[in-house]
């Protein structure tokens, strides 16, 4: 361990000039807004994100951006921009499950901003001499500040990632697209699948289907929820009897799964109205995974964007 080996001054392919030997990371958490104090947030339910301005004697001084630094050798983006923002902003790891990341590559080195979903906006302070403020945004109106080059160039995508993304697996469905003995037992077939979706909530996927229409990040951390009907119901009951594994290196969002969830949903009649009620009624982005025509027709109804089993064997 080389505690702080990341900073000093590097150049990059493109010839500039950047802070972060090993390159730098940043965290961009938002919140909604629709309990706060303020009526207009209410009415709106505006958005904001955690922005801080820079001590006016640093680098671009004086200019607003989300709390970030250099990276150190042995550190991912994620710890990197977690660290940072507590270092810089008081932001406390816990308060945040991560949704995805996006990468800034200038050949040589890279900036990678960790976008993180928090349930409401949390006080916040500077706690450090770079940070002249810290404080939560309205979407809306960030790009009226004087906002940090690197930050300003990446603000168009990232404002488009703020919103969560639950993927709705229609567990008979995908099941019944791959012929691996599933008829003979439908709950241990759902709870391989469970366990494969664990792991794919962990490693995070790299590219979603085009008909999400979503931007294109490094890596996305959806929350997965797996619809389960008739034989295969029991995995439910036993997968929320299972203790969530802790310690994941104080990264939140569920134990050692550092963004990522699963959440497994037994349908108390058919899985395709429970399936449609969850496009419908879930916050942010939706997709649903199935083959079902007429359930696919339902959901896309209902806002969601819909792909096939392929694609999320394809993940697996
Ligand atoms: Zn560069």
């Amino acid at each position: 361990m080389a505690n702080r080996d990341g900073n000093g001054w590097t150049a990059c392919g493109e010839g500039h000039r950047h802070w972060g030997r090993h390159g730098a990371a940043g965290l961009l958490a938002f919140a909604p807004c629709r309990d706060g104090q303020d009526r207009r947030d209410r009415e709106s339910g505006q958005t904001r994100v955690l922005l801080q301005r820079r001590s006016w004697w640093g680098n671009h001084g004086g200019t607003w951006g989300p709390p970030g630094g250099a990276r150190d050798s042995h550190e991912s983006a994620m710890a990197a921009a977690l660290r940072e923002a507590e270092e810089e902003c008081a932001l406390p790891a816990e308060a945040v499950r991560v949704l995805g990341i996006l990468c800034d590559d200038h050949g040589g080195w890279s900036y990678r901003t960790v976008i993180a979903a928090a349930a409401r906006p949390f006080p916040v302070r500077s706690v450090s001499s770079e940070t002249a403020t810290a404080s939560w945004v309205p979407v809306a109106e960030v790009s009226a500040l004087d906002l940090h080059p690197g930050f300003a160039a990446r603000w168009p995508v990232l404002s488009s990632a703020l919103q969560p993304l639950t993927i709705i697996v229609d567990a008979a469905n995908v099941m019944g697209s791959r012929p691996d003995g599933w008829w003979r037992d439908r709950a241990g077939a759902a709870r391989r699948l469970r366990d494969q979706l664990t792991g794919l909530a962990e490693e995070g996927v790299a590219a979603l289907p085009e008909s999400t229409r979503a931007p294109a990040l490094e890596r996305w951390f959806p929350e997965f929820v797996l619809v389960v009907e008739g034989a295969a119901r029991t995995v439910a009951a036993a997968h929320a009897a299972v203790p969530r594994r802790r310690g994941g290196g104080g990264v939140p969002g569920g134990g050692g799964v550092p963004g990522g969830r699963v959440r497994v949903v037994a349908a108390p009649g058919s899985g395709d109205d429970t399936i449609a009620a969850l496009a419908r009624d879930l916050e942010g982005r939706r997709l649903v995974v199935t083959a079902d025509r007429q359930l696919r027709e339902r959901c896309v109804a209902a806002g969601a964007s819909v792909t096939g089993p392929g694609w999320l064997l394809g993940q697996l």
